[in-house]
C-alpha cells in the first residue's frame, strides 16, 4: 500500500491539484496522511477541504485549522497569519468548520505517530532542531514519527546514541529500517526552504521506503487570488520565493 504524505497545504489549491498530479505520475496512492494545516495563509480554503474530504484522509490539526474555529487564540500569530486566519474564518461553511472541528492532534498508524508539530506539543511546537528531535523522540512509541509546521522537508534519525537531522531533497529515497526517525515532508502550500515548489512524499509500506518529491505549480495563480481576496501582501510575495 502507498501512502501519500501531505502537510501545510494552507489553501492553496494550485499546489495541492499540483501534487496529486504528480503523485499519479509517481505511482499512485491508495491512502492519504495530511499532517495538519489544510487552512491559514492562502486564497482557496474551502475548495482545499473540499478536495481533501475526497481523498478520505486521516488528517490531524494543526494550529491554523485550530484557530480557523476559534479553538485557539491567535495571539501567538504574527499580523499577517491572523489577518489570513480571519478571513479564512469567513470563508468556511458549517461544514468546513465541522470537519476541521473533529480533526484529532495526533494520531497513530501502524509504526507511524502522526503529529502536526511534536508529540509533546502536537499544535504548536516546531522540530526544526536536533536537541528538540531528542526530546521528542522520548514522547512517543512508535518506530517512526511524522511532523510538518516548518515547512521544511526534513529527517532526524535516531540510532540509539544519538540524534542526527538532514535536509530530505527532492528525489530522495529514505530507506525505513532499525533507526528511529521524525520525517517532514515540507508543505505543500507554503515551502519555506527557498524552494517555492510544492513538497510531499509517498511511503510505499511493503518496500518499506519514503520518495520526497517536489512540484511546480502555478504560483501567480493563486497570487492573484491571494490579491483579489485582500490577503496580506508578504504572504502573496512569500511563496514565489518560499519562504
Ligand atoms: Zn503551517
Amino acid at each position: 500500500m502507498k501512502y501519500l504524505v501531505i502537510a501545510d497545504i494552507h489553501s492553496n489549491l494550485e499546489a495541492f491539484e499540483a501534487v496529486l498530479e504528480d503523485a499519479q505520475n509517481h505511482g499512485g496512492f491508495g491512502h492519504t496522511w495530511c499532517i495538519g494545516d489544510v487552512v491559514g495563509y492562502g486564497p482557496d480554503p474551502a475548495a482545499c477541504i473540499k478536495l481533501l474530504k475526497q481523498l478520505d484522509p486521516v488528517c490531524v490539526c494543526g494550529n491554523h485549522d485550530s484557530a480557523a474555529v476559534g479553538e485557539i487564540d491567535i495571539g501567538d500569530f504574527s499580523s499577517e497569519a491572523a489577518k489570513a486566519n480571519r478571513w479564512t474564518a469567513g470563508q468556511l461553511s458549517d461544514d468546513d468548520r465541522g470537519f476541521l472541528v473533529g480533526l484529532p492532534k495526533l494520531v497513530v498508524e501502524d509504526d507511524f505517530t502522526i503529529v502536526h508539530g511534536s508529540p509533546r506539543q502536537p499544535v504548536w511546537e516546531y522540530i526544526a532542531h536536533t536537541i528538540t528531535a531528542e526530546d521528542n523522540f522520548r514522547r512517543f512509541d512508535t518506530p517512526f514519527c511524522i511532523v510538518g509546521h516548518t515547512h521544511v522537508p526534513f529527517l532526524f534519525t535516531y540510532d540509539g546514541a544519538k540524534v542526527c537531522g538532514s535536509v530530505l531533497r527532492a528525489g530522495d529515497m529514505l530507506v525505513l529500517g532499525d533507526n528511529r526517525l521524525i520525517i517532514n515532508p515540507g508543505g505543500v502550500g507554503q515551502p519555506r526552504d527557498r524552494d517555492p515548489r510544492a513538497s510531499y512524499a509517498i511511503f510505499d509500506a511493503e518496500e518499506m521506503v519514503l520518495h520526497n518529491y517536489r512540484v511546480t505549480y502555478d504560483v501567480a495563480a493563486t497570487q492573484r487570488k491571494m490579491e483579489r481576496a485582500g490577503l496580506p501582501d508578504f504572504l502573496v510575495s512569500r511563496i514565489a520565493w518560499g519562504v
